[in-house]
């Protein structure tokens, strides 16, 4: 008789589940080099708290939609948990959780004292009214509130979200409060307590990561830039006016080249006022994969996970990958780029200039008091600078990547901070 053994379907792996995969084999990476107990290692590998919430929305025809939002605390043992909230048709609970785990280690890395948190709502934002937007920020926060507050859990920009919607989560927030509580949120517009530079602070710590891994003079350096929304547009910017030479930027609808050096400023006003950078009369049109392919001395991708892979990661030409986005690069397209030797400066120290000035908005929330804009962009320097010094030591030391050396110093806080508090009861 013949057994007949079921052909195995390939298991269908989510963007989301793919970046929690990442983000567990780098946990696991650093947590091997620090040589820490399976207790602990499953703990930090699990997120304290997670929440998924249904939204319903009451859309403009008056039909109401009902879409899945997330919050997770992944850890909170340094201080209050800290994440951005993301608007995206893609987003689950496996993203928002991996989003999570790297904001515990990027707060840790760069010395301020918070946990790490991310939300998540899975709609297209582009795809709402602003009203109706409005309402589904304003209904997702009265879902997570329990979780939510100055002293607990501080919400952020991320993908798809910005200040206005802060304003909203401050706003709703605070009517449930009776009072005003700005410091519940950072990434706020001026006249609601937001900081000075926190609008580009994630684009000018790129800025400085890519030029101090660079080590060299950056007029004439070129840069191509993947992702052209708060963090991308910026970061060309910033390394522009560094005299670097941005020759290939991209956003979800398209890519646009031009060898001779895109004039960035031109091209920021021409994507704000027609939505997209396709179209842009000073550059040819390019299929976004090949901007990856480019013959550049700097990539940054700073769209979303997992868009550097083992597929493309041969063809990469770029010497220094500086990740703006928050895991672009999968553990597979590391190992291909580290043979190359491709530097890659990873996303818990390449974009932690975000939650830095975010920490520095909510510590002048807290004092009802505010900054210069010179003094947040020394304090940012400084952490940023302090920061990439120490993952490049370690690095040195240990023989091991940035990557692997930025985690080994986040995990390691962590996972110092838990053996010093001990375990209740
Ligand atoms: P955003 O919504 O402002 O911009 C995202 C950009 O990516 C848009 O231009 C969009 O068109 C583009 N995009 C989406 N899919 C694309 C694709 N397939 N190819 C090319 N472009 C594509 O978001 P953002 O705040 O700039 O965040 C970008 C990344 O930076 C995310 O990974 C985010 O987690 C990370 N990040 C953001 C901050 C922050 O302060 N906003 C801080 C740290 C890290």
């Amino acid at each position: 008789m013949t057994v007949m053994v079921p052909s195995r379907t390939p298991a269908l792996i989510t963007p989301g589940q793919q970046a929690l995969e990442s983000a567990l084999h780098q946990l696991g990476q650093a947590a091997e080099h620090l040589g820490l107990d399976d207790g602990l290692r499953t703990m930090l590998a699990t997120p304290r708290r997670s929440l998924t919430v249904s939204v319903p929305v009451r859309r403009e025809d008056g039909r109401m939609d009902v879409v899945q939002g997330f919050r997770v605390q992944h850890n909170v043992s340094r201080g209050p948990a800290k994440g951005g909230i993301r608007f995206h048709p893609g987003t689950d609970i496996h993203e928002v959780t991996a989003l999570a785990m790297w904001m515990t280690w990027k707060c840790a890395l760069v010395g301020i004292p918070y946990g790490g948190a991310k939300g998540g709502v899975a709609v297209d934002p582009t795809l709402l009214t602003t009203r109706e937007l409005e309402r589904l920020t304003r209904r997702y926060v009265n879902e997570i509130l329990p979780l939510i507050g100055p002293e607990k859990d501080i919400p952020a920009p991320d993908v798809g979200t910005d200040e206005q919607t802060m304003a909203w989560i401050m706003d709703t927030y605070s009517v449930n409060a009776g009072y005003s509580v700005p410091g519940v949120v950072t990434g706020k517009p001026m006249t609601l307590g937001g900081s000075l530079g926190r609008a580009g602070a994630t684009s000018r710590g790129v800025q400085i990561a890519a030029l101090a891994a660079l080590g060299r003079s950056p007029e004439g350096v070129t840069v191509a830039v993947q992702g052209f929304g708060k963090v991308g547009a910026l970061a060309a910017q910033y390394l522009a006016d560094s005299g670097c030479k941005v020759v290939a930027v991209s956003d979800v609808k398209g890519a646009v080249h031009n060898p001779g050096g895109l004039d960035v400023a031109d091209l920021r006003a021409y994507s704000a006022e027609n939505g997209s950078v396709t179209g842009y009369r000073g550059a040819d049109a390019m299929a976004h994969e090949d901007l990856f392919e480019l013959d550049v001395d700097i990539l940054v991708p700073a769209a979303l996970e997992g868009v550097l892979t083992a597929d493309n990661a041969p063809r990469i030409r770029a010497r220094l990958i500086v990740e703006g986005a928050n895991g672009p690069t999968t553990p597979e397209a590391d190992e291909i780029l580290a043979a190359n030797g491709t530097t890659v400066v990873p996303d818990i120290l390449a974009n932690a200039g975000g939650v830095i000035v975010s920490y520095l908005e909510w510590v002048q929330n807290m004092q009802a008091y505010s900054w210069s804009s010179a003094e947040v962009d020394m304090k940012l320097r400084d952490l940023m600078e302090g920061a990439y010094a120490e993952v490049k030591s370690m690095a040195a030391e240990r023989s091991i990547s940035l990557r692997e050396a930025a985690h080994v110093i986040g995990v390691g806080r962590v996972a110092e901070a838990h053996q010093m508090r001990g375990l209740y009861p």
